[in-house]
């Protein structure tokens, strides 16, 4: 980014293959470059170097095969769930009609089947956070981009969200990048976790993750996700992202 008085190296070395279907997390210190990552896939930012390549084509502009989610819901609050679920379809100028069944088995497939015709100020924050989510889908995008999307929640709303979205994730093989900052969330969601150095962000490590899925409440148990968080909890003790207490 150049800036009037000052330039950032936002991002620096990022070499990444991402397979179709992949559930893909990134973790990293806050300001290494993730959101800034999300956005160049997505087209919304072009690069000063470097290319990334969608199903063999080049992005080279905002791309509409995507969903994008945000870590701030960003509903209209005008609108009840279903319609703001349905903004998608008509902004991209598509047959409403033709996806409302979808959008109502989606609602229903995250709880919110008797909350269709709701407003978002009636909704609990993950309420309306499973509303962006299926905004997200409703269009039926085979990547799917999501930047700390259960970064506003509370633990018990995050945890219920984490293994609804695996659930959610089975059933669509869509190709997820998902960003966080929580080391348990993307060892529990994800295939493979790519770990980020700080600014200029940079794959420090990819980390594959062998937990069998669905992952529920007693993945937490299992050795290899100990073994995981473990790595990549020492990974950012070595950059000095986080540092030891005493003792
Ligand atoms: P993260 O999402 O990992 O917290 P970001 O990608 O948002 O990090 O930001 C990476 C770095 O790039 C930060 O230092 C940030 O200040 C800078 N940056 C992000 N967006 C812009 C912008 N539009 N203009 C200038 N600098 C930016
Ligand atoms: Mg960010």
């Amino acid at each position: 980014f150049r800036g009037a008085d000052r330039e950032v190296r936002a991002l620096d070395a990022f070499d990444l293959k991402i397979r179709s279907g992949e559930f893909l997390s990134i973790v990293g210190p806050s300001g290494c470059g993730k959101s800034t990552l999300l956005r160049i896939v997505a087209g919304l930012l072009r690069p000063s170097g470097g290319t990334v390549t969608i199903a063999g084509s080049r992005v080279e502009r905002p791309q509409t095969a995507i969903g994008f989610v945000f870590q701030s819901p960003t509903l209209l609050e005008w609108r009840s769930v279903l319609d703001n679920v349905m903004l998608q379809i008509e902004m991209r100028g598509l047959e409403p009609a033709a996806y409302l069944d979808r959008a109502r088995s989606l609602l229903a497939s995250v709880g919110l089947a008797e909350f269709e015709n709701a407003y978002p100020r009636e909704l609990s924050g993950g309420m309306r956070q499973r509303t962006a989510i299926i905004r997200g889908l409703i269009h039926d995008p085979p990547l799917l981009l999501m930047d700390e999307p259960f970064g506003a929640l509370d633990a018990l709303t995050r945890e219920q969200m984490r293994i609804d979205l695996e659930t959610l994730w089975l059933t669509s093989h869509k190709t997820v990048i998902f960003v966080t900052h929580s080391v348990d969330e993307a060892v529990l969601l994800s295939d493979r976790v790519v770990v980020m150095s700080p600014r200029p962000g940079r794959i420090e490590r990819i980390i594959e993750i062998d937990l069998p899925r669905p992952r529920g409440i007693e993945a937490r148990d299992a050795a290899s996700f100990t073994q995981a968080t473990r790595a990549i909890t020492e990974i950012f003790l070595a950059r000095g992202v986080l540092k030891r207490g005493a003792g």
